[in-house]
């Protein structure tokens, strides 16, 4: 299939991901379980589509179990940033979790940051493998923070400074989703030279 079709087609089924998650999670309000599973297997989904979009460009550069291994860390890191609820709460209430005086600490988007920086750091290292472990986090902390927003804002605490942005625009969102692997991808073609452009790379 041609490549530009087959992006496309994925940013489509990103977009669906993105609405229809969020619709369903909405209409179904009880049973509470059944709403926090679906809110949680929709940051998952966003997770692993995006990763999708950045590893299968890159596929000539890892191999195919580091592939799956690298999909497995977004998609699981997305789902899992919410057990920090749980932890918060000191309880495995459903109910105590989600009525928190606080936003948890893994909702803290200096994190964000941080795994910015570990991709750097990795990338000076000359490790692709690392750098795309680095990637990974990012995707996960970075796609489950912006769908929270939408709702709550951005929280950014830091030493000396701690604030909470007002809640980000729907559309901003979509756009900042879907703009993600692009930003990723051209952040890591500017250190690994093996790294081919997108639209160069021979998909099936
Ligand atoms: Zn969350």
């Amino acid at each position: 299939m041609n490549f530009n079709v087959l992006l496309f087609l994925k940013h489509l089924i990103l977009c669906s991901v993105c609405i229809y998650g969020d619709k369903l999670t909405e209409y179904v309000q009880k049973p509470v379980l059944v709403r926090a599973c679906i809110d949680n297997a929709t940051h998952a989904f966003i997770g692993c589509v995006v990763a999708e979009i950045i590893l299968h460009s890159l596929k000539h550069q890892i191999t195919h179990q580091q592939y799956y291994a690298l999909l497995f860390v977004a998609t699981i890191v997305s789902s899992l940033i919410d057990l920090d609820h749980f932890i918060v709460a000191k309880s495995l209430s459903l109910r105590d979790a989600t009525h928190l005086d606080r936003r948890p600490f893994l909702h803290n988007s200096a994190i964000c940051l941080v795994a910015l920086i570990l991709v750097i750091l990795t990338k000076c290292v000359g490790s692709i493998k690392w750098s795309l472990f680095a990637v990974m986090m990012f995707i996960g902390f970075t796609t489950h923070h912006l769908r929270d927003a939408t709702r709550r804002g951005i929280w950014f605490k830091v030493p000396f400074h701690d604030s909470n942005s007002p809640a980000v625009p729907y559309e901003l969102y979509l756009l900042l989703v879907n703009i993600i692997p692009h930003l990723v991808h051209y952040l890591m073609q500017t250190t690994f030279s093996s790294v081919p452009k997108m639209k160069q790379i021979d998909l099936v």
